[in-house]
């Protein structure tokens, strides 16, 4: 092989298989400093050791050749409650999804992306974010009133999403900013159309909003959290239909026209003054008594369903890609698509 070994490859496939440093080590039968050199590159393996490596890690050896497109650690939620082992191997099966991405780009199958990059600093007034979220429905030509399906436009402007499940709520929906092919993972476990929706939108706000620059703080989640409800629900518009008293029959009938949770739309109603402080502590309360915090009423379907990345893994070239990436994730993808 003329190519060279890429250290960031090797951290990568040991986060995938959930491996310490230590343990790869042993598995290979070499010290713990070595491995620790051959990922920050300040020492290269030989062909033999990589073919060890790879071995161990039951990852195709290619896999470890291939270019990787860096980005941060990721936007996460509740980066407190997230054990780091979970979220790295999170990131690390959203690495793979975006080698999908990258393949499926070099045969003409996804867009290069195009979510606009509109800058927003901590700090910044909720105003701000309304107007970036308007910007984004605006640019991407929505027409007024609820958004069709928001995992499609993500999918139609080149952001590679996938489902995972993703395990309890110690990792909730992440993104990574990938400049050629963001990727969104949203969990497959949270069976719930209209959270899901939100969730999807909330990644699309970081893409949007903070992308390579900041990321690891509330105010950035917080921010995410306002650019979600401005662009699933433009103040504008709903304004007027939010109920000022807790109205359960107008909230319902909102959810559905809308698809989003009633959760969603109380604190809209809340954050733009429609429904008074006491009035929204009220309502949540009772939604809490009925257990509507766990399971809301007026489902609204199955989640969304991410299609070019789980397309492109049942396509022809699909195949190829068993070439140079784990099977093991790549058949993850499958059951879940
Ligand atoms: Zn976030």
């Amino acid at each position: 092989m003329d190519q060279q070994f890429v250290a960031g490859r090797l951290r990568v496939a040991r986060e995938l298989g959930g491996l310490t440093q230590a343990a790869l080590a042993r598995e290979v039968g070499i010290t713990p400093a070595a491995i620790s050199q051959f990922e920050s590159g300040a020492a290269r393996p030989s062909p033999s050791t990589v073919n060890l490596l790879a071995r161990a890690l039951d990852v195709p050896v290619p896999f470890l050749y291939r270019e990787l497109v860096e980005t941060h650690e990721g936007f996460f939620r509740s980066l407190r409650r997230t054990a780091v082992a979970a979220r790295r191997h999170a990131r690390a099966v959203a690495h793979v999804a975006h080698d999908v991405a990258v393949h499926a780009g070099e045969h003409g199958r996804i867009y290069v992306q195009a979510v606009p990059q509109i800058g927003v600093p901590l700090g910044a007034s909720r105003d701000v974010i309304e107007e970036a979220a308007a910007r984004v429905r605006t640019r991407w030509d929505l027409s007024r009133g609820p958004v069709g399906n928001v995992v499609d436009l993500l999918e139609g402007h080149g952001v590679a999403v996938i489902r995972l499940p993703l395990g309890t709520a110690a990792v909730d929906a992440f993104s990574l900013p990938f400049v050629d092919h963001p990727v969104v993972v949203l969990g497959a476990d949270k069976d719930d159309r209209a959270r899901s929706r939100f969730d999807a939108a909330h990644e699309l706000g970081h893409l949007v909003m903070h992308g390579e620059q900041i990321w690891g703080l509330k105010e950035v989640e917080d921010q995410a959290h306002a650019f979600a409800a401005a662009f699933l629900m433009p103040a504008d518009e709903i304004w007027e239909q939010l109920p000022t008293a807790v109205d359960w029959a107008r909230l319902f009938e909102l959810k559905r026209f809308w698809q989003v949770s009633l959760a969603a739309l109380l604190r809209r109603a809340r954050d733009l003054g429609r429904m008074s402080p006491a009035t929204y502590l009220t309502a949540v309360k009772a939604a809490s008594a009925r257990g509507w915090r766990r399971v809301e009423p007026v489902p609204l379907g199955a989640p969304e369903a991410p299609r070019l990345v789980p397309d492109h893994l049942r396509s022809e070239e699909g195949h190829e890609l068993s070439s140079f990436l784990p099977v093991r994730v790549l058949d993850g993808f499958n059951e879940i698509a």
